[in-house]
């Protein structure tokens, strides 16, 4: 569970009436419990195929499957976290969390136990019922990695989810997450425009070039992890 696959994919849009693509024949896959970050500069297409994973954006040509279904749109199969946390600032922490679980009509102790596990993993099982105005910037981060979790997918999408935190907080965030997915053993597909960063969290990292946005290279790490 938790594998997908995009074969030849291509995205194109109008500009001031020409037609450009944004990426070009691009071929990817992220295997069931696999970590795999896409790197490049900016525009080079890296937030588009995200797009297409998490069902935001239907690519212009070619296939995008998650274990094998052709993706028609978002599904709870597939949690989404962005650079922005996009936390509920009227709702505490564990209710940011149970929010989505509360919309499938999950029950009230169900609900707060897998919440509770979650928070756990992330270290914020104390700050539960804090509001997330008064948390760090890392720390509502993990809230919202933990938030993308909860309804149990199996696959977690990150687009640049540590680019606004500080060179110091990225790298805990680095451990935290490492520690979260090693635990979960979901598939995670991770963008971001630093290598460094890539190559520290993935068994794959795909190198894209921009203009149209292409795969240059398909590099894997096979260092044992921290
Ligand atoms: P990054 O993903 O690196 O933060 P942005 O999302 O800001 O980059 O987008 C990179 C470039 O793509 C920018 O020049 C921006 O203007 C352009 N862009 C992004 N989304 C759109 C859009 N919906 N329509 C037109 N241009 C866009
Ligand atoms: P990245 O995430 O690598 O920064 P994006 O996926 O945001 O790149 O953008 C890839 C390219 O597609 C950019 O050149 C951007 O300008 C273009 N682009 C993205 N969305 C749109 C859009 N809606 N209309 C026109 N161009 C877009």
């Amino acid at each position: 569970k938790g594998h997908i696959d995009l074969r030849d994919i291509r995205v194109s849009f109008t500009q001031n009436g020409a037609a450009l693509d944004a990426v070009r024949g691009v071929t990817l896959d992220v295997k069931p419990g696999e970590f795999v970050s896409v790197v490049g500069p900016s525009g080079c297409g890296k937030s588009t195929l995200l797009n297409i994973v998490a069902g935001f954006l239907k690519p212009s040509a070619g296939e995008a499957r998650v274990d094998g279904l052709p993706i028609s749109g978002p599904g709870a199969d597939r949690g989404v976290v962005f650079q922005q946390y996009s936390l509920f600032p009227w709702l505490k922490v564990r209710e940011n969390v149970e929010f989505g679980l509360k919309m499938q009509g999950m029950g009230r102790a169900e609900r707060e136990s897998r919440a509770r596990t979650l928070l756990g993993l992330a270290g914020l099982l104390s700050f539960e019922n804090h509001y997330p105005d008064q948390l760090s910037g890392g720390m509502k981060q993990r809230v919202g990695i933990v938030r993308a979790l909860a309804t149990g997918p199996q696959v977690l999408l990150m687009d640049e989810p540590f680019g606004a935190l500080d060179a110091q907080t990225r790298v805990v965030m680095q451990e935290i997450l490492t520690n979260m997915w090693q635990q979960l053993r979901l598939s995670v597909l991770f963008i971001t425009h630093d290598i460094e960063e890539s190559i520290f969290l993935s068994d794959k990292v795909y190198v894209m070039t921009a203009r149209p946005g292409r795969i240059k290279a398909e590099i894997p790490i096979p260092l044992p992890r921290p």
